[in-house]
């Protein structure tokens, strides 16, 4: 079941590798002390380091490279303990040195993995190249004035993160399912807060397509996607237009292209520079990037447990499945809300209340699990009644809506309702005995062998009852008359 593109000469696979530029998590920029805060006033942080005043000089800092190597030990790489800063000499308005500094040759983090989680419950090893760290440039502002651009620097000099994949994913699927893993696992170590709507994640996406078992051929990179729906569909049209020419008898060039998402196509953006177009060398203001040693072992000492242990862990101290570890553990404000209920609980039925009931609450009045209506403290509780009988899972539901609405405890809201469970074995058999007595032709038929209809008695008594009957005790009840 991989996927392929069918083309009129049979089906092709796709070859996709990604570069994520992931933005680091620091108060200041790479090499100021800019401040970093994202929507401020446009040219409010900039130092005349950014701003590349003549003989100011680059100061790394020390943050910033701690979240390149946590990062770096999240992905379970090599960290290169000695690394360098090249600058990469290109002319942009938004970029006033010149140059970008960044990392060529000597990259901080060397190879690493990330363990993809696919829809068939299936897992996936997609290697990582490399991370290297690097500045970022400013922002052209294009459409503010009539016949002027404007320049924001606020952005210049801030850290990124480039983290390079190899070319292993396989479809539009994979490549999301990369995106997401990683932006978990950036999320996780509090490294990069993932955000592509605010630019604080982009990718840049390599296409190529071949025939299965040929060597890879000619690949386009598209720039600067950013939001995972978006990488996916630009594998997809990029893909079919490179089917489309080999097809026809033609060559891909190697370029680069720009996904129009209102359009959905790609169109070309420039022929692929290279690096010796870059002038790449060492940046003559700084000294190699030299890490001691007992410095990374502190900082792996202190990474938090990750996804891919956590997922485990679920799996292992509260028995649940793949699917429900993995959905639990994607962001870590839901797997500790889970945890909070489970402990102690019914593990398996406090996960199909966090996934069904809570998601679906949180979707409806559109928070988040950090903004729940209802406390992990308060389902926790829900679920108790349940547990000692006070209520039964029917009335579970209408008792966790009334939650949502009104953020009362559950307990309470039992009380006001008067929603507590029936037990009375003589009250059930009351209604029991009533339900028979209303449907004398059900009955005959349920006589005459269409046992099917005991669900059909169940319901009916539950409704007499408001809904509020011991389900055990109804169906003991029914059997018992009924038989
Ligand atoms: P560059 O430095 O020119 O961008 P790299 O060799 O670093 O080139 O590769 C950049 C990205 O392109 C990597 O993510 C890599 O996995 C991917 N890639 C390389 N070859 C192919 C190919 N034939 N098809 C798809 N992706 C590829
Ligand atoms: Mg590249």
């Amino acid at each position: 079941m991989s996927y392929v593109i069918e083309g009129s000469t049979g089906a092709w696979e796709v070859v996709i590798g990604l570069e994520v530029h992931a933005q680091v998590v620091s108060q200041a920029k790479l090499f100021s002390g800019a401040a970093t805060a994202f929507g401020a006033e446009p040219n409010t942080q900039v130092s005349f380091v950014d701003a590349a005043f003549p003989g100011m000089l680059p100061v790394i800092n020390r943050e910033c490279v701690a979240q390149a190597v946590r990062t770096g030990l999240g992905l379970g790489a090599h960290i290169n303990l000695v690394s360098r800063f090249d600058r990469k000499n290109y002319f942009y308005a938004d970029l006033p040195p010149g140059y970008q500094i960044s990392q060529y040759q000597h990259p901080i983090v060397g190879a690493g993995v990330i363990e993809i989680e696919l829809g068939d419950g299936s897992t996936k090893s997609i290697g990582v190249t490399r991370l290297h760290l690097e500045q970022d440039a400013g922002k052209s502002l294009h459409d503010q004035h009539p016949t002027k651009s404007y320049i924001d620097l606020n952005r210049a000099g801030v850290a990124l993160m480039e983290i390079v994949s190899e070319p292993d994913l396989r479809s539009p699927e994979e490549a999301g399912a990369y995106l997401r893993k990683l932006r978990t696992i950036l999320r996780y170590l509090g490294t990069c807060d993932g955000n592509m709507e605010e630019g604080s994640m982009r990718a840049d996406v390599n296409v190529s397509v071949r025939r299965h078992g040929e060597p890879f051929r000619t690949r386009c990179e598209v720039k600067n996607v950013n939001s995972v729906r978006f990488v996916m569909q630009a594998i997809e049209v990029e893909a079919r237009r490179q089917v489309e020419i080999w097809e026809a008898g033609g060559a891909v060039d190697q370029e680069t292209r720009l996904f129009d998402a209102a359009r959905g196509i790609t169109r070309s953006m420039r022929s692929k520079e290279e690096a010796h177009d870059y002038r790449y060398f060492p940046d003559p203001d700084l000294l190699p990037l030299v890490l001691d040693e007992a410095w990374v072992a502190t900082l792996k000492a202190a990474l938090p447990e990750l996804p891919d242990a956590k997922r485990r862990r679920f799996m292992d101290e509260y028995g649940l499945p793949f699917y429900d570890s993995a959905v639990l553990v994607a962001e870590q404000a839901t797997a500790d809300f889970y945890e909070t209920i489970a402990r102690g609980r019914d593990a398996k039925l406090a996960a199909n209340w966090v996934m069904g009931d809570l998601f679906a609450a949180l979707n409806r009045t559109g928070r988040t699990i950090e903004t729940s209506p209802v406390s992990a403290a308060a389902l926790g509780a829900l679920l108790d009644l349940m547990a000692d009988n006070t209520i039964n899972g029917r009335i579970a539901k209408e008792v966790f809506e009334a939650m949502v609405d009104t953020g009362e405890a559950p307990g309470a809201i039992v009380e006001r309702k008067g929603l507590r469970q029936v037990t009375d074995t003589a009250a059930i058999d009351e209604a029991v005995t009533a339900v028979l007595a209303a449907n004398p032709e059900k009955l005959a038929e349920y006589r005459s062998g269409k046992e099917k209809l005991f669900g059909f008695f169940v319901g009916q008594v539950m409704k007499a009852m408001a809904g509020k009957g011991n389900p055990a005790l109804v169906n003991a009840a029914l059997k018992r008359q009924l038989g």
